[in-house]
Parts: C-alpha cells; structure tokens; sequence
C-alpha cells in the first residue's frame, strides 16, 4: 500500500536526477476523471524531454516500474496505489508547431496537452478532419495511446506521425510503423509519447463546427457528463453495443458500494461520491459476467487499470 504523503527513498532518488518535479505518496484520484483509487509511490513531472529519459533510464537500471498518466480520462487506479513512477507529461513541455499550406496542414503538439488544445489550433488555423475528438477528455498522449475515437472516426485517421520516448531516447515513428486498433495502439514497450503530429485539411470551418457542435449536444443529452465517470467501460463487441447487451442483463442502474451502473447509459459506471476502485471494479465484473450468461458474449473493458487492487 501506497502511503499518502509519505517521502519514499525513490522519490528522493528521482529528486537527485534534476528536471523532474516529484511528489511522493501523491493522492491520484483527483487526477482520474472517476475520482476513485490511491496515491502515486512517486508522481513525476518531467520538465524536458532530456530529463524523461534520464528518468526511463534510471528506472530501467533499477528495475523500477513506469505507469503513464495523462488526463485520468479512461484510467482506474487501484486503492492500494501505484508503485514506482507514475510519469506525468506537463501540458507545455513543448511549444506548438503549425504547418500550414493552402491546402493543408500539419500540427504538432506535446502528448501532454489536452484533446481541445488540437481541437482549437485546428480551428485558428481554418483546418477540418479532427472532429469527432472534440468531446473526447484527455491528453494527445492517451488519444494515441487508445486511438480514441467515436464512430466517426479514430485518432489515427488524421494522426501523421507520433514521437516517442524509451530509456535509449527520443525518436519519431510514422503512423505505419505504430500497428493500431480500434481503441488500442502498439507502442515500443516501455514508450512515452511525447509529441504527435496531425495531418489535416483546409475546410469548411463552419460546418467544422456544427459538426463539433452536434456532437457535443448528443453528448450531454446521452451521457452522465455530471457525474464522475471513464467514459465507456467495454469496447462494443463487433456489430453490437456494450450498452445495449448491459442494459439486457437488467444492471442499469445497479450499484455496488459508491458506484452505479449510470441509469442515462448502462455502458458507464459513475462514482456517486466516496466509491473506491473495488466499488468500481467489482461493479465492472458484475457487468462482464452477466452479459456472459446472458448473451453469450465476452466483453472487453476498455478501461486501463492502474496499480494495485485490494
Ligand atoms: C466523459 C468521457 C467521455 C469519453 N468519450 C470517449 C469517446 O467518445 N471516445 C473514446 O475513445 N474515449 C472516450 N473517453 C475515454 C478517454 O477520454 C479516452 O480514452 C482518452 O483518449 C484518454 O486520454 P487520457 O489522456 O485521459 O488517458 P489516460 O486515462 O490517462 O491513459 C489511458 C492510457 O493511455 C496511456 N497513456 C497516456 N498518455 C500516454 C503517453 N504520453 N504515452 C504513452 N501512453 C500514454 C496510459 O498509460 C493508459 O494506458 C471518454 C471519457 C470520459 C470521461
């Protein structure tokens, strides 16, 4: 178990490196948009790109385990904590890079920087394509890292290349050398993106918007937006929907502890205040298991599960 405030001699360690701000037996849930789980044995915010992989190196030397947080948006920490270093990217560990042509455009921005900061470059710069990540929360680095996306469209679809980080440094991988899924992508083992650039088009940006617009609208009438949440805790079973088979099991609207089934969606769990990650784990097999027997299907949480579960 992960203690609270408690300096550890592996943030010490990391302190002594330089360039990275540490906080030991950091609370995560805060950082997590369900609001649920314990404290980070390090957390860490690398303020270069040299000191991340000092940091990998350091970790890769000592044997100590990396766990990457970027927005907390579709990520459940455990309640026993993280050990080791949870890495966190500062939004601003790189300057924006706008490309533009007639035609086209190319933007590259850090992995730590919110899905809306793409969304708004795109817009200063009268580009389309990037739509259906507007109401997507997190990072650039969680949008690569699950090829985020709606049925409108995947991160990879206007992804043009992404950088990433191991403990041997820092390079760029073309969008073919990164094999990517429907809500996965494969990074080199052990990597931390850090930048991603985006090829878009010039467009119509008043339609650009109404698109986004529309969008977010269904969004707020569909989804339990005023709740904590992860957004979707299974990936829709192909030519099916998690909610739907969820909702067939008769759980919407079932809780376990401090968490429920959202009664505006069955395939979203959300925290009604003080539900620990057991609550919601326990609540996420309950899930899986009764669409099992119901239906016969397998379903896959989408949620990344992160440290230790009691
Ligand atoms: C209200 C709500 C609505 C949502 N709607 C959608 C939706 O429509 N479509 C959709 O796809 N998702 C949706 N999600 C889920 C979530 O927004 C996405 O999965 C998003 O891409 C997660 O980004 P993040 O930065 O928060 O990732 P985190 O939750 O912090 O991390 C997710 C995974 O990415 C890894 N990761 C994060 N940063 C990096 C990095 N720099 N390098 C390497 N790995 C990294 C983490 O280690 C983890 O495995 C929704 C979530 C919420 C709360």
């Amino acid at each position: 178990m992960v203690e609270a405030g408690v300096k550890t001699a592996l943030a010490a360690r990391v302190e002594s490196l330089g360039g990275c701000e540490v906080k030991a037996g950091e609370p995560l849930a805060p950082l997590t948009s369900v609001r649920a789980g314990g404290a980070a044995e390090a957390l860490v915010r690398p303020r270069s790109p040299d000191a991340l992989v000092a940091l990998l190196k350091l970790a890769r030397e000592e044997g100590v385990p990396v766990s990457i947080l970027g927005g907390g948006a579709n990520t459940l920490v455990g309640d026993g904590g993280v050990p080791g270093l949870t890495l966190k990217l500062p939004g601003d560990l790189f300057p924006e890079v706008a490309d533009v042509g007639p035609e086209e455009g190319r933007l590259t921005l850090g992995a730590g920087a919110a899905i809306v900061r793409l969304i708004n470059i795109m817009r200063a710069h009268a580009l389309v394509g990037a739509e259906f990540l507007a109401g997507i929360p997190g990072t650039l680095g969680g949008a690569v890292s699950m090829n985020a996306g709606t049925k409108n469209g995947e991160a990879f679809r206007v992804i043009e290349a992404v950088e990433v980080a191991t403990a041997d440094g820092v390079g760029w991988l073309t969008k073919a050398q990164v094999p990517h899924s429907y809500r996965h992508s494969e990074l080199p083992p052990g990597g931390v993106v850090t930048r991603v650039r985006f090829a878009l088009r010039k467009g119509d940006v008043v339609a650009s918007k109404a698109v986004m617009d529309a969008d977010l609208g269904y969004r707020k009438r569909t989804q339990p937006l005023s709740q904590p949440n992860f957004g979707s805790v299974f990936t829709n079973p192909p030519g099916d929907h998690a909610g739907r088979l969820i909702e067939l099991a008769g759980l919407k609207g079932y809780s376990l502890g401090r968490a429920q089934v959202s009664t505006l969606h069955a395939n979203w769990i959300v925290n009604l205040g003080g539900a620990t990650a057991r609550d919601v784990l326990g609540l996420v097999t309950l899930m899986q298991q009764r669409v099992l027997e119901q239906s016969g299907v397998d379903m896959k949480p989408e949620v990344k599960r992160l440290g230790d579960f009691l």
